[in-house]
């Protein structure tokens, strides 16, 4: 589906077919002095159809995008830009420095990477047999892209700004979602293209850091911090990944600092009421939610590991191995549950 969204950006949203827990994607095409694509899309056949239909009705097909901006390496973003570069191998893409490994990623890479993904699952307290049998379909969620050579991708500026078919962005790093996620700030438009950064009424999954870093596993204390990095921004207009465009930028940062602050005091207090007794994540996980399909038990771990990472690190909660098995304890300090959230400020 292609709208005007005035100032020559269209919205161009697809279903993602396969993810059944992701609503439908955006992508942005800006008619500038090339066409410049942000994103757009899986790179099934069914979605490259509309995209070339919503293409045919601004007398435009696929080779006559210019450019393409990518976000990060979810493969609901990443999709459409893979394939088109597949197809035509002088389209050149912009990419993060840190999203390269994943962009690029070999099979042998995605097995090393899969590996390292088991290895934590099983560290949340699943039995090692499971996540043994279900390394066939982790293998196929670490798809990313593919089909952009190493000679295709450019890397954003750092500090300039970057200029591309006659306009000026600011690519914004803002780590957490994924390790190289970049928003795209447009001043002359007052527009952030947020991907899934911000997102008006849901609060993004953090990724898992399979490579690591600053000693991280999950990005969740990344991706609170990285909120500061686009807050300030003067946005008229927020065009999201997911969802219609919005005005309210700072409102919605709002609203998702304060699900998180629930979601941490939740933790705490879950920890609290075992009375000393230990718990995995997977059995936080189901104390905070409840019985949950294997997804949403895999997204909701995913962000209790990230929140009991920045727990330990404020000293409010230790954990010790028990087998595989990461199991976490509340340490005195937590005892007042008002506890301090400055890490989620600007
Ligand atoms: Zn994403």
């Amino acid at each position: 589906m292609i709208k005007s969204l005035g100032n020559s950006v269209y919205q161009l949203t697809y279903n993602v077919p396969e993810m059944k827990a992701v609503p439908p994607v955006n992508g942005f095409l800006i008619l500038a002095d090339m066409p410049i694509l942000i994103d757009g899309g899986t790179s099934d056949d069914r979605t490259f159809q509309a995209l070339k239909d919503d293409l045919t009705t601004l007398k435009l097909k696929p080779s006559d995008i210019g450019q393409v901006l990518l976000t990060h390496n979810h493969a609901d973003h990443i999709g459409m830009p893979s394939r088109l570069a597949s197809e035509n191998k002088k389209l050149k893409v912009f990419v993060h420095e840190e999203e390269w490994v994943q962009v690029t990623a070999s099979d042998r890479e995605r097995e090393r990477l899969r590996d390292v993904l088991c290895e934590i699952i099983v560290s949340w307290g699943v039995d090692p047999e499971i996540v043994a049998m279900m390394r066939e379909k982790i293998i196929q969620a670490l798809r990313f892209g593919g089909g952009i050579g190493r000679d295709q991708i450019l890397p954003y500026p750092k500090k300039d700004l970057l200029k591309v078919g006659g306009l000026d962005f600011q690519a914004i790093h803002c780590p957490g979602h994924t390790e190289g996620l970049v928003c795209l700030w447009w001043p002359a438009a007052q527009s952030l293209f947020s991907n899934d950064h911000v997102l008006e009424t849901i609060s993004p999954n953090p990724t898992l850091y399979l490579n690591g870093r600053n000693g991280k596993i999950c990005g969740l204390g990344d991706y609170l911090n990285s909120l500061s990095n686009v807050e300030k921004l003067p946005a008229k207009l927020v065009m999201p990944g997911h969802g219609a465009p919005f005005t309210n930028l700072t409102g919605s940062i709002e609203k998702i600092r304060t699900n998180a602050k629930d979601r941490q005091k939740a933790i705490l207090q879950n920890l609290t009421a075992t009375d000393g007794e230990p718990l995995s994540i997977i059995e936080l996980t189901q104390k905070i939610w409840g019985e949950m399909d294997p997804l949403h038990i895999f997204l909701g771990a995913r962000e209790v590991h990230g929140f009991l990472e920045m727990l330990e690190e404020d000293g409010l909660v230790k954990y010790e191995t028990v087998g595989h098995t990461k199991k976490y304890s509340r340490l005195k300090k937590a005892e007042n549950l008002d506890i301090q959230f400055e890490q989620f400020q600007s």
